[in-house]
């Protein structure tokens, strides 16, 4: 028997769909191995999501409460996780892929001298070993990876998992004991967090994205596709060339080297659908692609796709939608 540990994805105080989704690969993994499912936020103070992680279903959900912690510093956050692991004698512990789930679970993973497998698309049971899916070679092939280890460290993309739905009733909540900080971060000076600020949705969690690349050709050119995005209730999404050449900050760059993203609708504007940034937005359920190119890449995974020129598209498009609105 083996029990799976969940590290919640909290930020300005609200539980992110992302636990959800790590929530579904814990309770399918925890069905596998015969054990059950625990979630463990860390925090400065998290009695304001204690209610919210405990409608997931889990045995129970474990609180590490200690100054600093909001920092979300690996340094500071993998000996506490490693603490409870070992204690609890948790077999699995996964996190979403995002950036703190991708910094701290490597170095968890060394610490515990556990196997890691990251950005997992999904698991089976093989044999009784757990045996995990992840993209390779920029998403061209998946591999199938299982772990000779005792303890195994997973982060999952969570466009790969449903969010599971909030369970009735209530986990029970445990406060963990957190160790002092390590001598290490003495060395290490937190110098602030700066958040971007936009009123779109998330990109990672939006429902549409509306991408651009170079064929943009400018930073001006890029707030038209910021007023479909609007328009939809979408977010901005780009390439990295768009993002290279300064039409928009990094934030938003979708791809192997950027957010994965799985909307129910992307557009993809002026962008050729290079194997980099197809890797990020595969998983879309429907792909729109504007392109001046009928050899570009990116109609072999477009599901409508127009040959056209995308600063008479966006415009006409922009109007006929400001009209249907109205
Ligand atoms: C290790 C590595 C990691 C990478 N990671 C990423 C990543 O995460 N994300 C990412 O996006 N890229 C990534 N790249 C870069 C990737 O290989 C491509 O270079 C990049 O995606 C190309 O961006 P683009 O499609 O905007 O530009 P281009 O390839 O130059 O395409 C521009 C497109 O715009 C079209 N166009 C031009 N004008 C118009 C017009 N008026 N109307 C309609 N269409 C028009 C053109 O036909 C063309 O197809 C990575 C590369 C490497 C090596």
């Amino acid at each position: 028997m083996g029990n799976v540990l969940v590290i919640a994805h909290i930020q300005d105080g609200e539980v992110k769909k992302s636990t959800n989704c790590a929530v579904t690969f814990a309770s399918t993994v925890a069905s596998f191995v015969g054990g059950t499912y625990s979630v463990m936020a860390l925090g400065d103070s998290l009695g304001g999501v204690a209610e919210s992680l405990g409608k997931l279903g889990a045995e129970k959900v474990l609180l590490a409460e200690a100054e600093g912690l909001d920092q979300q510093l690996p340094e500071r956050w993998a000996p506490v996780i490693e603490q409870v692991v070992k204690q609890g004698g948790f077999q699995v512990v996964v996190s979403p892929a995002t950036s703190t789930g991708k910094d701290v679970l490597p170095r968890l993973a060394h610490r515990l001298d556990a196997g890691m497998a990251s950005d997992v698309v999904a698991v089976e049971n093989l044999d009784g070993k757990l045996t995990y899916t992840r993209p390779m070679y920029a998403g061209n092939v998946n591999g199938q990876v299982q772990l000779p280890a005792d303890i195994e460290v997973v982060t999952i993309r969570q466009t790969e998992f449903d969010p599971c739905a909030t369970a009735d009733g209530a986990s029970p909540v445990e406060k963990v004991e957190v160790p002092a900080p390590l001598e290490v971060l003495n060395q290490i000076v937190f110098k602030g967090f700066e958040k971007s600020v936009s009123e779109r949705p998330d990109l990672a969690e939006a429902g549409v994205v509306v991408s651009g690349g170079r064929g943009l050709k400018s930073q001006e050119n890029f707030k038209m596709l910021e007023q479909l995005a609007d328009l939809l209730g979408g977010a901005v999404g780009a390439t990295r060339a768009a993002v290279d050449a300064g039409f928009i900050h990094n934030d938003f760059q979708v791809g192997q080297t950027g957010k994965i993203v799985a909307p129910d609708l992307y557009f993809a504007v002026g962008l050729s659908g290079a194997l980099q940034h197809v890797a990020g937005m595969k998983s879309a359920k429907t792909i729109v692609a504007v392109n001046k190119d009928e050899e570009a890449p990116i109609f072999q995974v477009a599901d409508y796709g127009m040959v056209a020129d995308l600063f008479k598209v966006v415009p006409s498009l922009i109007e006929e939608i400001r009209k249907v609105a109205k």
